[in-house]
């Protein structure tokens, strides 16, 4: 190896140097001042200067060191020492580099950090005439969160303000939030059908990293009840490959044809009713649909699959986008600032595809968005209290994984205040007609 450390010695020769001018100063300064006092904090931290590198997709660690400036023994050398802990070229792209320059003297290379993975950092650092090598390990913290609480006034609130969650900044609550929202997208608009007195308990699993500010988690189980019926998720990854999803205490998955809301929860504007924005159609007058405020330019989502029938002007409602679902189902949202990506006539959408954004064209003197849902016969529906049957239950080849692990995770539920939980003991879909006839129906 040491046949790559020719540049090696130059750094040594830079640090040498920086503190042999900080002696010549001390001595300078220094009448009857011991030297070491001034001498030890260098030694101890030799000021760096980082550059911090993302690698490009096709680019290669060496080409990094390269466009660095870095000598050609030292990307050696350094790739040489890299191999010990991993692979080059399996680098992902994206992989974050960073080079540690002492920052006095010839600016000499000192170290080289190579993130392979949130969690796990190659360090290649000068060793001697040498460069040598370590994996570093951050240690993960896993960490079961319980929550409850009650709602006075909004849902916000009462998560933001929740003694359970005092420990976390105020953009992990409202990223907890979001994920009640996700998971509850189905079932509750919780921008409109939040009543004081609802109740809520959750379980979140954490990871936390104690060099970075980063939290990450998953709920596994939560239960939202509104208005005395409780609404319950808990997680399942039916194939055990990480694509899992949230089934209701029953098996039946949480997902519904619709949608609740075509807006995402947490960018509706709170304490807005938008219905005072609305001097035309306001509710004085029958007014066919939902309105929701929001900042100009957010996304409004498809609230199931279909097909769009009209995207274009339409007198009071500005820029419209119709879509037709199956079953006879049509949706509109009005005054849009925008439509979404290839949204036009004919075009096929995805629950949850954006197909326009939030605007005051039309008749508005705010920005919001005029949400309707339709029959094709023309009769106008309440969104808020259309029922929709539950999405595919657990599959039949999962499902006694399904009773283990449920029942473990509503089980850190119940340990919570609240209402009793009661589960099937088996298969909605069991062939056996006694066991079927045993669960009631609803
Ligand atoms: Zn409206």
């Amino acid at each position: 190896m040491s046949r790559f450390s020719l540049k090696g010695l130059s750094g040594l020769a830079g640090l040498a140097l920086v503190l042999a001018l900080v002696a010549v100063a001390a001595r300078a300064l220094g009448s009857g001042r011991p030297e070491v006092g001034l001498l030890a904090p260098v030694r101890a931290a030799p000021a760096e200067q980082l550059d911090t590198v993302r690698l490009a997709p096709g680019q290669t660690f060496g080409q990094v060191l390269q466009r660095a400036s870095v000598g050609w023994s030292d990307q050696n050398a350094l790739l040489l020492a890299f191999r010990e802990q991993a692979n080059p070229r399996r680098m992902r792209d994206g992989t974050l580099i960073t080079l540690r320059w002492l920052r006095h003297g010839d600016r000499g290379l000192r170290g080289v950090d190579v993130s392979l993975n949130p969690d796990t950092t190659v360090r290649l650092f000068r060793d001697g005439v040498d460069w040598s090598s370590a994996l570093k390990n951050t240690p993960v913290r896993r960490d079961t969160l319980f929550v409850a609480g009650t709602v006075r006034n909004l849902l916000w609130n009462a998560i933001i303000e929740d003694p359970d969650l005092a420990g976390f900044p105020a953009s992990d609550r409202a990223l907890i939030i979001h994920w009640m929202d996700q998971v509850f997208q189905w079932q509750i608009d919780f921008s409109r059908q939040v009543r004081e007195g609802d109740e809520y308990r959750f379980v979140l699993e954490l990871e936390i990293r104690p060099d970075s500010t980063l939290r990450s988690g998953h709920l596994v189980a939560a239960e939202y009840v509104n208005q005395g019926t409780p609404y319950r998720a808990v997680w399942f990854d039916p194939n055990g490959d990480g694509s899992g999803t949230f089934y209701d205490e029953d098996g039946k998955s949480v997902r519904r044809a619709f949608l609740m809301k075509p807006l995402e929860f947490r960018r509706i504007s709170s304490g807005v009713n938008p219905n005072r924005l609305h001097p035309v159609h306001g509710y004085r007058r029958p007014h066919n649909g939902v309105d929701y405020a929001a900042r100009t330019g957010t996304p409004v989502m498809a609230t199931a699959d279909g097909a769009v029938v009209y995207a274009g002007w339409k007198g009071e409602f500005g820029n419209l986008v119709e879509i037709r679902h199956p079953n006879g189902w049509l949706t509109r949202y009005g005054h849009l600032n925008g439509f979404g990506p290839g949204i036009r006539g004919g075009a096929r959408v995805r629950q949850g595809q954006t197909i326009g954004y939030v605007g005051m064209t039309g008749t508005a003197t705010g920005p919001h968005l005029h949400y309707e849902m339709r029959r094709g016969n023309g009769r106008v529906l309440n969104p808020l209290a259309v029922r929709l049957p539950p999405g595919d239950p657990v599959p039949a080849r999962s499902w006694g994984r399904w009773v283990q692990e449920s029942r473990q995770r509503l089980s850190l539920l119940a340990s919570m205040p609240g209402p009793p939980i009661q589960v099937l003991a088996e298969a909605p879909d069991a062939d056996d007609p006694e066991q079927g006839s045993a669960q009631g129906g609803d």
